[in-house]
């Protein structure tokens, strides 16, 4: 009969097929399944190019407990390039095809729930979707179980997000700054701040057809879990409990146990470097000393920015790690070629062992954890700030898209762990001003330092959320506690 029970507390977990989606919903899987409250079976249901990286992240993991459904997908019929079912695969032009693809996968999310229901004598116990995959939230209710939303985002950056696009505040003034509801009145947006999808939106564009109705279902939604701290962001989740008028469930920072090394356990994917050659590269560095620049799993920056980035580093003289993607306008998957840095540059680098370039995927949690890691130049996508801050190590912010110059402008006005360096792609930079922003950052004393306190302050602050002491537990643990217990309660109608 027990083991009967068990089997019957079944959660199905729906995310965004995107790695900064897919790597904390794996680590909520396996925070969900470490409670001592209860015992769940988990199922994370994806397409099958996703299913395998997750398989191969879940084959470390014993006993492994988290099932995998694949979802069929043909990237094709949606007018994608064969194969195409994560958007580290797209240019950011297609993105948009590739948010509406998703829509094609309730068919079979409702068989796959019709299926547990008919083995299992009953619906899953609840359902955890993507806030982009907002039509979850529908399916759930009319096959009779609850669902919850996961943002993947920060609390600050998904209330920008979910009111920019559903009030787009910009559209109603000729001012470039602007209030954005759910804000203090004294809270100011700027125009530039927005993603030029966003600016452009008019709410029958393709982005708005995609992203205003998924926030508009996951806002109906029976509460949300965030990837972030009571702690570390306190007013960003004041405020968006205020807007959702919804529970939340502040569990984060969601990152993989300690013992988990290397990036396979998290994303299943290969690094281009080896994680050993990699630490023993760091290894040689004074403390605080290297800058890491990764731009996340899915965005790059144009090819005069990669020019100026490179110029600025080396004129810099800081040792750096930093992982190159294929400049705008080139196949994601095009082999690294030599012409998008300045002449000689790799080389030099190489020689003088001042920059160790990284083509496509970094052991990231690795190098941020590393104590020669003193500063990450970033696109600030959450889970890259997350990861920079539980190690104490201030960010120099260069937002590429989604919610990221929310997340630095947070960074910047509460949390005063960052500098914003530029925004997009569309910008012209220059050499020295990436030297002088690194400068700034790496300061031994003034701004640096203090960034560097509040950065350590805030990591301090991240530990205690998921600590537990005797019987004390960290707020995320607490909130943790809650949320099994909500979901092993009754739904109410
Ligand atoms: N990541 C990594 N190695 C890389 C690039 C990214 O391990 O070379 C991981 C990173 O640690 C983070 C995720 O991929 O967990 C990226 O998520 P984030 O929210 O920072 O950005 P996104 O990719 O969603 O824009």
């Amino acid at each position: 009969m027990a083991e009967e029970a068990k089997k019957k507390r079944h959660i199905v977990m729906v995310p965004l097929m995107a790695q900064g989606h897919i790597i904390p919903f794996l680590a909520l899987a396996r925070q969900i399944q470490h409670t001592t409250i209860a015992t769940f079976t988990i199922t994370i249901a994806t397409t099958p190019l996703n299913i395998l990286h997750l398989q191969s992240a879940l084959s470390s993991t014993s006993p492994n407990q988290i099932r995998l459904a694949e979802l069929p997908f043909n990237s094709v019929q949606h007018g994608l390039p064969p194969n195409t079912e994560n958007t580290e695969k797209l240019p950011y032009t297609k993105l948009v095809k590739f948010c509406h693809s998703t829509l094609s996968l309730e068919a079979p999310i409702r068989s796959l729930i019709s299926r547990i229901t008919e083995e299992e004598g009953q619906p899953p116990i609840c359902m955890i979707s993507d806030v982009f995959l907002g039509w979850v939230n529908k399916v759930a209710n009319s096959l009779g179980t609850r669902n919850l939303t996961f943002t993947t985002c920060g609390a600050y950056g998904t209330l920008a997000y979910i009111s920019l696009w559903l009030n787009l505040p910009h559209k109603k003034t000729h001012s470039d700054q602007f209030w954005v509801p759910g804000f203090p009145q004294s809270y100011r947006f700027h125009r530039t701040q927005l993603h030029r999808y966003l600016r452009e939106a008019d709410g029958t564009d393709d982005w708005s057809q995609f992203t205003i109705p998924q926030i508009s279902h996951s806002m109906k939604s029976d509460g949300w879990i965030c990837n972030t701290a009571a702690e570390i962001e306190p007013l960003g989740l004041h405020l968006l409990s205020k807007y959702l008028q919804l529970p939340i469930w502040a569990v984060g920072p969601l990152l993989p146990p300690a013992v988990l090394k290397g990036s396979r356990h998290r994303s299943g994917k290969e690094c281009g470097v080896a994680l050993e050659a990699c630490m023993e590269w760091l290894d040689l560095k004074d403390e605080n000393s290297v800058v890491y620049i990764s731009f996340g799993s899915q965005n790059t920056i144009s090819a005069s920015q990669m020019m100026a980035l490179a110029e600025g580093l080396e004129k810099s003289g800081r040792s750096f790690i930093w992982v190159v993607r294929p400049p705008v306008g080139f196949d994601i998957e095009a082999e690294f070629k030599e012409e998008w840095l300045p002449k000689g540059f790799e080389e030099r680098m190489r020689d003088t062992k001042r920059g160790l370039l990284v083509h496509k995927w970094a052991p990231q949690l690795e190098i941020l954890s590393h104590k020669s890691t003193g500063v990450f130049l970033s696109h600030c996508g959450w889970n890259s700030v997350l990861e920079a801050l539980s190690y104490g190590v201030p960010i120099i912010g260069w937002p590429l898209a989604a919610e990221q110059t929310y997340n630095v402008k947070m960074l910047v006005e509460e949390m005063g762990v960052a500098v914003e360096l530029t925004r997009f792609v569309e910008t012209t930079i220059y050499g020295e001003e990436v030297k002088k922003v690194i400068d700034i950052v790496m300061e031994k004393e003034g701004k640096g330092k203090e960034m560097k306190e509040k950065a350590k302050e805030i990591a301090s602050d991240m530990r205690k959320a998921i600590t537990e002491k005797g019987e004390e537990k960290g707020s995320s643990l607490r909130a943790m506690d809650d949320l099994v217990r909500t979901i092993l309660s009754p739904k109410s109608l």
